[in-house]
Order: structure tokens, then C-alpha cells, then sequence
């Protein structure tokens, strides 16, 4: 039998892809941080570490013997990087260092062969200078995010060198009813709902100008799992290729519940101005879709209206 170990499988991706390994049969290990209390499956085999701790990883290779290991435990939000920037590289760079060097000695010591998926970044290229972003583009984080996800991804292509499958999954935003409300989106998608139903009368956001490449996160994982299929290290970028601004979003939100004029029930909020924030990212994924025939499924539109039919959903339950 198959067996993965995933960290990070109580957020977002985790859960979609413990859900899709669980289906095929594979035995599934999952790292969840000391307090998480996500995974409720038990087929699934939970384990209790902080990854934030270096030696974590040298125990948790050792006892799970894992076949594929996907590194998605982080922390994923750009704007807590900048109040926690230590606790960011640590959780988020150190981490995957340490996990690589666990899976490179354990490979080395069983003779079996240990394929990581370590999920990088499109904030590394923030400050490239480059409107679409590809493996080739230069890495210029611009934010503690960026920086430790940069390291992670330089670790990777290190212990590659070294003799270790390590695949850098390249990942642009990707969104769901599973994303908490802390990010933009999900934040946008919850307010649409409530003022629609009238329990709220404004939205506070940043910048609407700003532009990123919104994709469908089962989508994303399935490109993960594609990676583990393909079973060569490398990197790829996994995006949709389209760019949509934060007023965009906004606009098709408010129009799935109905509201045209949106633009008069959204408040400026300086605090959440971002200066270090690019402008634009635009992934190209064309070599995802080349070697791993993977595409994404759902468009823009679509995806904001699953998001804003779950709010609506949630909204008329509670
Ligand atoms: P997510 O929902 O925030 O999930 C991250 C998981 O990591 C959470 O379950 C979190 O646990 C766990 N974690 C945090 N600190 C930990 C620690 N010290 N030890 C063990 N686990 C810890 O993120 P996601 O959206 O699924 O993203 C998955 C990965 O892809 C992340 O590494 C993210 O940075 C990266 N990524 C995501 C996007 C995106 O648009 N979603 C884009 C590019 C890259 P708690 O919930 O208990 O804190």
C-alpha cells in the first residue's frame, strides 16, 4: 500500500488532498499542530507536532516510512508574516529543511526511495519584476512570506541535487469554501451574503487594484498529487494564467447574490494598504500542463460562486 505523510492536513489543501489519497486506497499520516483538532477521519493516522521544532521531523520520518511526503503546514498568510516574521521562517523554511534532511537520511539508511512535495510559492517572485511568472523567473520575495518560502523551495532544489525526488509545486492563490475568512476572498464571499441578507452594511478592504491569479484549490491539489504520480523531482508553477483585481472579485461576488452597485457598499481601510505588495502575479503553467496534462477546471466566476453559494448556505443555517 501507498503511504503519504502530509503536513499542514488540517488547512485548506490539507483536506482536499487527505480526502482524494483516503479515496485511492492510499494509507494516509497527517500532521497536525499541538491544539489543531481538524481531522476528525479515522482512517487517517493523526500525529501531534509543532513543526516549528527542527527535530520534529527525524521521529516523524522514522515512524511513518512514507512513500510520498507532502510539506503543506505553514503559516499561508502574507500579512501575519509581517507581525511573526521569526515564527515564519521557522515554521515555513526551517521545516522544510528539517524534513528534507529527515527524508534524505531515511532514504539513505532504508534504501527506499522518499519523494517530497513541497508547497512553494508564487509570493517568491513578488519582487521579479515580471507580470507573468514561470519556473525561470527570478526569485525576489518582498515579504517574510516570500522569504521563507523561498528558502523552503531553494532547500528543495538542494537535496534534489543531493539524490532526493523533491518537486517545488509552484502555487498561485487558490480559493474554496475551506479558506479562512482572514484571507480577501473569503472575506469578500462571506460579506456579499451578509449584506445581501442585510446583517451587514459594509465591507472594509485594501488596495482593489491589486492583481492575482485566482484558481480552484482542489484543482491545485490534484496538481500536487500529479507531481507524486510524475515521479521526478522538479518545478512547476501551477496557476490559471488569468488575472482578476480585488475589485473584480468584489463585483462577482455582489453579483451573485444579486447586488449590482456594489461599489457603494465598500469603505477604504488604510490599515490593510500592503506597499510591499506586487502589483500583479500572473502564473504560467504551461509546463504543468505539458509534462503533467494538468489544467485547471473551474473559471473565475465559477469559482466565486461555489464560494458565495457555500456562505449562503452557512448564512441560512445559522
Ligand atoms: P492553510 O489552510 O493555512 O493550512 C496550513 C496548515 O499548516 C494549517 O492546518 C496549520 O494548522 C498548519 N500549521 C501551521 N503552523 C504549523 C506548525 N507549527 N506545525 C504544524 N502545522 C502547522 O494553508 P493552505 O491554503 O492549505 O495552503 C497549503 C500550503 O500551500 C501552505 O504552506 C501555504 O503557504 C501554501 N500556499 C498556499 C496558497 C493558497 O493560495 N492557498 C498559495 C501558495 C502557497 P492550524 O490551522 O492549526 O494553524
Amino acid at each position: 500500500m501507498t503511504t503519504a505523510l502530509i503536513t499542514g492536513i488540517g488547512g485548506q489543501d490539507g483536506t482536499y488532498l487527505s480526502e482524494l489519497l483516503v479515496d485511492l486506497g492510499w494509507a494516509v499520516h497527517g500532521v497536525e499542530r499541538p491544539g489543531s483538532t481538524h481531522v476528525t477521519d479515522t482512517q487517517i493516522t493523526r500525529h501531534i507536532i509543532d513543526l516549528g521544532e527542527p527535530d520534529a521531523a527525524i521521529s516523524l520520518i522514522e515512524a511513518t516510512d512514507p512513500d510520498y511526503v507532502f510539506h503543506l503546514a505553514g503559516i499561508s498568510s502574507v500579512w501575519r508574516s509581517w507581525n511573526e516574521p521569526v515564527l515564519t521562517t521557522r515554521v515555513n523554511g526551517v521545516s522544510a529543511a528539517s524534513l528534507l534532511d529527515a527524508c534524505f537520511t531515511h532514504q539513505e539508511a532504508s534504501g527506499k526511495r522518499v519523494m517530497v512535495i513541497n508547497a512553494s510559492s508564487a509570493e517568491i517572485f513578488a519582487g521579479s519584476g515580471e507580470r507573468r511568472q514561470d519556473e525561470h523567473t527570478r526569485i525576489a520575495p518582498t515579504s517574510p512570506y516570500g522569504a521563507s518560502k523561498a528558502l523552503s523551495h531553494t532547500m528543495v532544489q538542494v537535496y534534489r541535487a543531493r539524490g532526493l525526488e523533491a518537486t517545488n509545486a509552484i502555487l498561485f492563490n487558490h480559493e474554496s469554501p475551506r479558506r479562512p475568512d482572514t484571507f480577501v476572498t473569503r472575506k469578500i464571499t462571506k460579506a456579499a451574503v451578509a449584506i445581501a441578507r442585510g446583517t451587514q452594511s459594509t465591507l472594509e478592504l485594501g488596495s482593489l487594484t491589486v492583481e492575482r491569479d485566482w484558481g480552484w484549490a482542489p484543482d491545485y491539489v490534484a496538481a500536487m498529487l500529479a507531481m507524486a504520480r510524475h515521479g521526478t523531482g522538479d518545478d512547476f508553477v501551477v496557476a490559471t494564467g488569468q488575472a482578476h483585481s480585488v475589485a473584480n472579485f468584489v463585483e462577482a461576488a455582489m453579483s451573485a447574490v444579486g447586488i449590482a452597485d456594489w461599489r457603494s457598499y465598500v469603505r477604504g481601510d488604510p490599515d490593510m494598504f500592503r506597499p510591499a505588495d506586487s502589483a500583479s502575479m500572473i502564473g504560467d503553467a504551461s509546463k504543468a500542463h505539458d509534462v503533467l496534462g494538468w489544467k485547471p477546471t473551474k473559471t473565475f466566476s465559477e469559482i466565486v460562486s461555489a464560494m458565495v453559494e457555500f456562505d449562503m448556505t452557512e448564512e441560512m443555517a445559522a
